[in-house]
């Protein structure tokens, strides 16, 4: 069965690539190919590109000075770089796995929860990492009330960049990636209020010798224009989506036993429902032969086994994290996508549900 734009509905894993974001890095892949620290014509192409973008990144984001921005190969590499560099400390338990898991590894502890919400550190520490939005359910947090108990306070905007309102003015560092904001995969940007850090790679002194390494111009590039695209076009990329959760809802109301999960506070972009007596899994690849995409969990924890750490931490029991899907929506889907999306899941889960009995 050929893939249909408009049946994807796994935004939260990676997004299509903008054609205007393509069109910019195109050269970088053909005539553009200086190395970007090179001195010559060629190098200071790459270079001015580079620069360009990280202007484009810093304003997206608010930052004071584009100086503040320093690219990296994604969000991963960014929580990384801040738990490894800064940890201990404390982190939300509703992380991504690449805080979550470099949290392990450093011995920091998870700030207590109750269902949804984040409860409160007493002392101070050298580190807490809070995201903003969570990457399984859409669910919102403030990193802010946490400030006066950190030296270093770093939030993984990743899920927020582009989609809701990001304030930074509380964060000394915040990670992005491009691949969420149909900007290309394997590209990041952490941003450093003070604009030096604990470097994370060494050698050729590239990102002003935090992040060595010789600069990927064309993925740079994608992630500077995705930037600016997606501030500009939030608001109508943010009601679209509102839009389309509630039609999936809405085509979905007919079942039995099912539940949103994440609580009430949640992006437009992700909705994560659980449906009762059934495999999350089992729903992905029946909607996958069907022609749609969609997740259990995070496409990062998909094959542990294990059921999403998020859910169970939000406390959920293990029939509920077990039967959850999660559908996230972008600039490419429709109503009428949606709204087919909602009777698929009806008649898949009514099956499995059959099947089981
Ligand atoms: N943090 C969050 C919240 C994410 O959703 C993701 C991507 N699934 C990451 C970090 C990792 O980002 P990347 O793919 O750029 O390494």
């Amino acid at each position: 069965m050929g893939r249909r734009l408009d049946q994807y509905f796994d935004y939260g894993a990676s997004t299509p690539l903008d054609p205007r974001v393509r069109e910019l890095m195109l050269p970088f892949f053909g005539e553009n190919y200086g190395n970007a620290s090179s001195i010559h014509s060629w190098g200071r192409t790459g270079r001015s590109a580079v620069e360009r973008a990280r202007m484009k990144v810093a304003t997206a984001l608010g930052a004071d000075d584009p100086a503040q921005i320093v690219f990296t190969s994604g969000a991963t590499e960014g929580n990384n770089w801040i738990i490894q560099r800064y940890g201990p400390g404390f982190v939300s338990p509703f992380e991504h796995s690449s805080v979550r898991e470099s949290a392990k590894s450093t011995g920091c502890q998870c700030i207590c929860c109750a269902e949804h919400s984040l409860g409160a550190v007493t002392g101070h520490h050298k580190l807490i990492s809070v995201m903003q939005v969570n990457n399984e359910t859409g669910t919102i947090w403030d990193p802010a009330p946490y400030r006066p108990f950190a030296d270093v306070l770093h939030s993984d905007l990743t899920q927020a960049f582009g989609k809701v309102e990001c304030d930074i003015s509380s964060l000394d560092f915040a990670t992005l990636s491009a691949h969420k904001i149909y900007g290309p995969q394997g590209v990041g940007a952490l941003y450093i209020k003070e604009g030096h850090a604990e470097p994370l790679i060494y050698g050729g002194d590239q990102e002003n010798g935090l992040r060595s390494g010789t600069l990927n111009v064309m993925g740079i590039v994608g992630l500077g224009e995705a930037s600016k695209i997606s501030a500009a076009e939030r608001l109508q990329d943010a009601a679209h989506a509102r839009e389309l959760k509630e039609v999936v809802l809405e085509s979905i109301r007919a079942l039995s036993d099912w539940e949103v999960n994440g609580g009430d506070h949640c992006s437009p972009f992700i909705l994560n429902v659980s449906f009762r007596g059934v495999v999350g899994e089992s729903i992905v690849v029946e909607a996958d032969a069907k022609g749609f995409a969609l997740s259990a969990g995070s496409a990062c924890s998909s094959g542990s086994g294990k059921g999403s750490a998020v859910l169970r931490a939000m406390g959920y029991d293990d029939e509920r994290v077990r039967g959850a899907v999660r559908i996230s929506f972008g600039r490419y889907a429709t109503q009428e996508s949606a709204r087919a999306l909602g009777l698929t899941l009806t008649e898949t889960v009514q099956s499995l549900r059959k099947m089981k009995c």
